[in-house]
């Protein structure tokens, strides 16, 4: 280990390796420093249930994967297989299933009388993925692509971020997927903030899809620190760091913690109206995760449901948007919005031959203690009925347990931080580079910063490229596959 590298790197996410790549391959020693026994933050893939049994820990489920800028610099495609399936994602209610396909004609077909209005919202998006994904990744704009279709998103996000969202629909089912896309940001809903994601989410189904890497979501993390062992990087393992002064001397330290976590470890350094910043950082309400292991695949009352990536559980939009508020105002929902996935039906390198994983987890008040087990398995029983009998292992972990787990997931909250629309345009701050911190060096690199949570590498990436231009005088190196 050299005892001063130029670049010391806290937290192996997504981020923080997306930062440890970009500055190794520009020709930097760098060093990252990591509190588990396991690298990759959000982007694990363990045997969580019982031996030869694969389930991703935290994120599954990869719309960015492809479309990331950082990842398509990265050539992440050529390093790790994706399976993209047909059927991008499901959305149950007790009274109806609606189906989201990649292709948007098929996904209209099969709304009926709102397919055309399923088009006219969802089309425009879709034609306009690479403007959307310029707004989204904090890269630099293009004209006028990212005009045209900062245009359309606003407009989309101001009418399907208020009440007026649903008046464009006939029916429940269409309304529906829309308002299990705006729930991937656990907020009250309709909001805008919530819009926007989950329109670029339902524009991503229908453009590239919603990859699933094979071997679990740890192959990205896989690839990502292949390249930094081979670019003279070094991965420090079970290292909690406190403070900064913990740290060896290096030019550069580069923050893949919270906005929290980064106030507890330099509060004494940091001028008053910073630390205001990031104590009016707000988080939101959390997770709880099931893991189950199964005999055999989920038996689904729709057969087509075993085809989808992803499965949203929810009911109408106005269920959808009561859970939310539920959760926000701090109190379980009976039946909470639940996100599944099977991806062993996709990938059965995951488990033993015959046998299948389900991922699933539920929407929670912030730092809750309750279990959601029997909720979850409740809940799938019901759409497939003898799933119950199938189950052969089980593991289960609170929000209270997944913040304990990963500190940058406060109360369970697994974006760092509350999706608002606020909080999406000024990450942690509203200022031109919101990676760049008060302490000359030091940067923050996690889904604290712009652009948010996912798996997309952005985070640490843009900070990265600030930090060799601003602390080294060096340009973004090239990052393919070699
Ligand atoms: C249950 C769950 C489901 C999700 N599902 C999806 C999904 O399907 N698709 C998707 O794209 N995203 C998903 N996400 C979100 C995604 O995982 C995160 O947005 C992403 O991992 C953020 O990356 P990051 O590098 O910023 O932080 P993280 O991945 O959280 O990594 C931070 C790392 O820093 C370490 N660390 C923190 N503090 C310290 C310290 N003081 N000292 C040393 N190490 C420290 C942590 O241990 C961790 O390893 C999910 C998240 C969760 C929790």
């Amino acid at each position: 280990m050299s005892a001063a590298p130029d670049v010391v790197i806290v937290g192996s996410g997504p981020n923080g390796l997306a930062a440890a790549v970009t500055m190794a391959r520009a020709g930097l020693s760098v060093t990252v420093y990591e509190r588990a026994s396991e690298a990759g933050g959000g982007a694990r893939t363990e045997e969580l249930t019982i031996p030869g049994y694969l389930h991703d820990v935290c994120s599954a489920v990869h719309p960015m994967a492809l479309a990331s800028p950082f990842f398509e610099r990265f050539e992440l495609a050529k390093r790790v297989e994706f399976l993209t399936p047909d059927l991008s994602y499901a959305h149950l209610a007790p009274t109806f299933v609606g189906l989201s396909y990649r292709d948007l004609d098929r996904t209209a077909d099969g709304l009926g009388a709102d397919g055309r209005a399923w088009k006219s919202v969802m089309g425009p998006l879709t034609r306009q993925i690479s403007g959307l994904v310029d707004l989204s990744s904090g890269a630099p704009l293009r004209f006028p692509s990212s005009l045209s279709a900062a245009v359309r998103l606003v407009a989309s996000v101001v009418e399907h971020g208020s009440p007026l969202g649903t008046l464009r629909f006939r029916e429940d089912i269409a309304p529906a997927l829309l308002a299990g896309l705006g729930a991937h940001t656990v907020q009250p809903m309709p909001t805008f903030g919530a819009a926007a994601v989950g329109l670029v989410l339902g524009a991503h189904a229908h453009a590239r899809g919603w990859p699933i890497p094979v071997g679990g979501s740890k192959s990205i993390v896989n690839a990502l620190i292949d390249d930094l062992m081979r670019h003279g990087g070094e991965l420090v393992l079970d290292h909690q760091v406190d403070t900064l002064e913990a740290l060896p001397p290096a030019r550069c330290v580069m923050l893949d913690v919270s906005a929290r976590g980064f106030l507890n470890m330099a509060h004494n350094r940091l001028p008053s109206g910073y630390q205001r910043r990031l104590s009016n950082f707000h988080y939101g309400p959390g997770v709880a995760k099931v893991d189950f292991a199964l005999a055999g695949p989920v038996p689904w009352s729709n057969a087509e449901l075993s085809d989808a990536g992803t499965i949203h559980v929810g009911g109408t939009a106005t269920h959808v948007g009561r859970t939310e508020r539920e959760i926000a105002r701090g109190r379980h929902a009976d039946d909470p919005y639940l996100l599944l996935s099977q991806p062993t039906r996709f990938d059965p390198s995951r488990a033993p031959s015959g046998g299948h994983v389900l991922y699933a987890y539920a929407h929670v008040p912030a730092g809750s203690t309750r279990d959601q087990l029997d909720t979850v398995t409740r809940s799938v029983e019901r759409y497939a009925p003898g799933f119950r009998d199938l189950i052969i292992g089980t593991n289960s972990a609170t929000a209270a347990d997944l913040a304990a787990h990963n500190p940058n997931y406060v109360g369970g909250d697994i974006g760092a931080g509350a999706v608002t629309m606020w909080q999406i345009a000024g990450r942690p701050r509203l200022v031109g580079s919101p990676w760049t911190t008060p302490i000359d060096g030091v940067y923050l690199c996690s889904s604290s910063t712009s652009p948010g949570p996912g798996v997309h590498g952005l985070c640490g990436w843009n900070a990265a490229k600030v930090a060799l231009r601003k602390t080294f005088g060096l340009r973004e190196p090239d990052l393919r596959f070699e």
